[in-house]
């Protein structure tokens, strides 16, 4: 097994400097042939295209699946001939392609710029790129994206995000949202800890529950507690009938076609597992590459390097710019023939980006690859819909989104997960037992051996029905103002380096204030009661690529509000440094 950076050769120069226009063009001219070798053309991403087999079982039955899809088909020969340039691509304001200097020169980590800012050690050419997203097929992709995930003041105009930052007041009015309507119905934001009103700004790690998940789990246990399917009692038909509405409710949550293609597991992690052991050692074997990118979730990483361990496969890695983006132009590079499987987290924990999946999604289809989306930090903050992503599988943890801890849902194309494989053996996922040979049943239940978490399934039910109440378009909206908001905000605090300055972000609002130890920023603000995380948030390897190995993250979810943000504020300008 062996986990490798890009190694490719090096962007020629004109394409890593200031000069974006040729940098764009450089990757134009790289996705054309790429798609052209395939025969693909650019906007896949939101016409069902029938995958090519490439001898991957299952895949070959991609088109029928994805003909569920709410996208209308469109012919291929109404395909943009040629690429559209998105508007931020035309716009003068566009900043010019990195951050100065573009000269090779090298600086230590830890020299002081201006406003505290400090620049990274790691200065290697290919993550100085500006990646504006230039790749054809993007305007499309960018025109399905509400206009509020991307920041304004994230990134001033021209300037550096290492350089001095001057964050232009966010004029963005917070959208209508009865934020003190949503906050009566959780009854944990209301209590004080030491001696102040809890101000939870830890939303990346977990997400506090409301009333309506609390009441569905103890009904359960209450009343209708029963294992499932297997009984002819009341109980176990009314607790049956609870859990396969909780996978209907999933099913519309994510936008599949069929219920039978939402599998229960504990989390995010188990379900990545899950495709990595099943799918994984099924269709990936020695020289075979697996694609990953550098913000990813050690969730996202460790299941693959396991797997290439025991293979002998390649994990390769998408490096990411200055700002917390990936560099496309290298996803380009590194997909090819031995690529087997892409594995991409939809929104970054540690930095907020959030990532072009419906491209990565595309350019991995027009190899026949498949994609696995990590989607535990985009579901509780964007309305997700894996047919119009054109998915192949798609993960989220249910106490990320409201629910109980220890359940999360596993999205798979049918196909697929018809080819897979059980990962794990037991109860619950045969048809017939002998000692001579055993019968599986079909997907889900394939998967899910063993009495599953009834009750979290029921609360993570009752969370996604809570969701759809609130509506999740509005909340996006409002997150979105309000991160407008506290990123501005957080910009007046003396010395602040913000980590992960992508003008496309959600929820996470990473940071370091050099001379001040993350733990202790973290612990004075759990003084004044707010809660706010420290560490490396099981990214390292994106923590890392801004020459830090912790940071503070603060993150936010539809609950917050400005009075908060003005809070921890506060706590941070009555810091004390020494
Ligand atoms: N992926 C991402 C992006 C995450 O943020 C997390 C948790 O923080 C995970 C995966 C793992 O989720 P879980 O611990 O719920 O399995």
């Amino acid at each position: 097994m062996s986990t490798t950076g890009n190694n490719a050769p090096a962007l020629p120069a004109a394409a890593v400097g200031p000069d974006e226009s040729a940098h764009s063009d450089l990757v134009r001219q790289l996705l054309t042939e790429a798609l052209s070798r395939t025969g693909s053309g650019t906007g896949a991403s939101r016409t069902p295209q029938p995958v090519p087999p490439k001898g991957v079982p299952g895949l070959s039955h991609l088109s029928a699946v994805e003909n569920h899809s709410p996208v209308p088909p469109v012919h291929p020969s109404a395909q943009p001939a040629a690429p559209k340039l998105a508007e931020s691509e035309k716009s003068p304001s566009t900043p010019s392609g990195g951050h100065s200097p573009d000269n090779g020169e090298s600086y230590a980590f830890g020299e002081p710029r201006c406003n505290g800012s400090y620049r990274p050690q790691n200065n290697r050419p290919d993550t100085k790129v500006a990646n504006r997203n230039p790749l054809p097929g993007l305007a499309e992709a960018e025109s399905a994206t509400p206009e509020y995930y991307f920041l304004r003041g994230a990134q001033p105009a021209g300037k550096s995000p290492l350089a001095c930052q001057s964050y232009p007041k966010t004029t963005t009015p917070i959208p209508k949202f009865d934020v003190e309507g949503v906050r009566r119905d959780f009854p944990a934001l209301h209590q004080t800890v030491n001696g102040r009103p809890l101000v939870w700004l830890d939303n990346a790690a977990t997400t506090h529950k409301p009333q309506a998940v609390l009441d569905a789990t103890a009904q359960f246990y209450g009343r209708d507690n029963s294992n499932i399917h297997r009984a002819a009692h009341t109980l176990a038909a009314r607790s049956t009938e609870l859990f396969e509405a909780g996978r209907e409710k999933v099913r519309k949550f994510l936008g599949a076609a069929d219920a039978k293609e939402i599998i229960f597991v504990r989390g995010t992690t188990e379900a990545i597992n899950l495709v990595a052991q099943s799918y994984g050692r099924k269709n990936i074997s020695a020289g075979d590459e697996i694609i990953v990118t550098e913000l990813e979730h050690h969730a996202n990483i460790v299941p693959w390097q396991l797997l290439a361990e025991q293979v002998g496969a390649t994990v390769r890695v998408i490096p990411i710019n200055d700002r917390g983006e990936l560099i496309l132009e290298e996803y380009v590079k590194l997909i090819g023939d031995r690529t087997k499987f892409v594995s991409v987290a939809h929104v970054s924990n540690s930095l907020g980006t959030v990532n072009p999946v419906e491209q990565i999604i595309a350019l991995a289809h027009a190899r026949g690859v498949p994609v696995l989306v990590d989607g535990a930090q985009s579901t509780p903050h964007l309305p997700v819909n894996v047919a119009a992503l054109n998915a192949d599988f798609y993960a989220f943890s249910g106490h990320k989104i409201f629910g109980p801890t220890g359940i999360g849902a596993l999205y798979g194309k049918a196909a697929l997960l018809e080819a897979m494989p059980p990962w794990q053996g037991g109860g619950h996922m045969i048809k017939d037992v002998r000692f001579e040979k055993t019968v599986f049943q079909h997907a889900p239940e394939k998967f899910e051996a063993g009495t599953p978490d009834i009750a979290g399934v029921v609360g993570l039910g009752a969370a996604i029905d809570y969701l759809f109440k609130v509506g999740i378009p509005a909340i996006a909206a409002y997150e979105h103002a309000l991160l407008e908001y506290a990123t501005h905000a957080l910009s007046a605090i003396p010395g602040l380096r913000p980590i992960g300055t992508a003008p496309n972000k959600a929820s996470v609002l990473s940071f370091v204030i050099p001379g001040v130890a993350n733990e202790t920023i973290a612990r004075q603000l759990d003084k004044q009661g707010i809660a706010v995380r420290a560490g490396h948030h099981c990214a390292q390897p994106a923590i890392r690529h801004f020459g830090l190995e912790t940071s503070v993250r603060p993150s936010l979810a539809f609950y917050n509000t400005r009075e908060e943000i003005d809070a921890l504020v506060r706590a941070l300008h009555s810091l004390k440094r020494s």
